[in-house]
């Protein structure tokens, strides 16, 4: 049985409106469609390894609403430990309102709801399973001092981190995330992460290797339909995307993430991990929603066949 993967993050509730155009000011309007979906990077990520078949625990918290329960069952449905969510009284749960245009442009509020009191404290009430687990996944939608304390807690006790640099973060302080094992930016967190250009492949390298400079092992940008760099100390390798035709590419990055940690674990293969990465990321953009369009283990291996 592989090790288990610890996400540390987020929980949304995405309140996703079809709008036939956005209501101006004072003005109220009718929508067609409106639909629940179940978000948040953090539990993306870790939906997304759980379908695979990987054995999740997610560290985060909910608020007392009627979203908390949404949460809760989403994650008991995909099979994921739930014993370090945390209700915080009085406090509303994680949401995103989306608005979708017909056109198919989003218009997105975050509110962290809960997700903004997710504390260093919480982490070490976990340190215990925590140091159990063969990988612990952090994004940027929990505070930073929750994200540098669990990097620095993972250093301290030999247990591999992955930060995915995500949501971009201008206040991310380089200095604090250099002992994380895996980091992975996308192209414009890189270039925030760096104050450099990065819209080449060979600018990503360079930008990746001032991080790889910094002591961080191991640096992998996601270059959308370029597919993924890998950057280390000793090499630098393109994993190229698969081609398909996009339906909807929101999530594709989670999907990544989530899928590259489960393969990870398993194999320890980088290389492999990376290359069912950039499978499992490309098959979900073939199909609407985020959650949603994550594949099972056996839906995934139909596509491999
Ligand atoms: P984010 O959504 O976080 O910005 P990316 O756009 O870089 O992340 O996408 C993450 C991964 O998803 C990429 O590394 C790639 O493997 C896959 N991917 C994204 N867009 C496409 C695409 N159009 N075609 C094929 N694969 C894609």
């Amino acid at each position: 049985m592989p090790g288990k993967i610890a996400v540390v993050g987020s929980n949304m509730v995405d309140l996703i409106t079809y709008v036939t155009r956005m209501p101006d000011k004072g003005e109220t309007i009718e929508a067609p469609t409106f639909r629940i979906g179940c978000g948040g990077k953090g539990a993306n990520q870790a939906v997304a390894a759980a379908r695979l078949g990987a054995d999740v625990m997610m560290v985060t918290k909910v608020g007392d609403d009627i979203f908390a329960d949404n949460t809760l069952r989403n994650f008991a449905d995909a099979g994921i430990d739930t014993r370090h969510v945390a209700t915080v009284p009085g406090m509303p749960s994680g949401v995103a309102p989306i608005f979708v245009e017909p056109s198919g442009e989003n218009s997105i509020l975050i509110i962290k709801g809960a997700n903004a009191d997710l504390k260093p404290a919480d982490v070490n009430r976990a340190a215990e399973d925590l140091k159990r687990c063969a990988l612990i996944v952090l994004q940027l939608e929990v505070p930073l001092e929750t994200v540098y304390h669990t990097i620095a807690f993972g250093a301290r006790h030999g247990i591999p981190t992955l930060l995915n640099t995500a949501p971009a973060q201008p206040d991310l302080a380089l200095d604090r995330i250099t002992e994380a094992t895996y980091l992975v930016p996308n192209e414009s967190e890189l270039a925030l992460l760096t104050g450099l250009p990065v819209t080449t492949a060979d600018e990503a390298e360079a930008a990746a290797r001032v991080l790889i400079a910094k002591g961080i092992q191991t640096v992998i940008v996601t270059l959308g339909a370029k597919g993924a760099l890998l950057v280390t100390g000793s090499e630098v390798r393109l994993i190229d995307a698969v081609a398909v035709t996009p339906v909807d590419t929101t999530g594709a990055g989670d999907a990544f993430i989530g899928s590259f940690a489960r393969y990870l674990v398993e194999s320890g293969d980088l290389d492999q991990a990376l290359r069912m990465a950039v499978r499992y990321a490309a098959d979900s953009i073939t199909r609407p929603g985020t959650q949603t369009s994550y594949a099972t283990a056996e839906a995934f291996a139909d596509t491999l066949a």
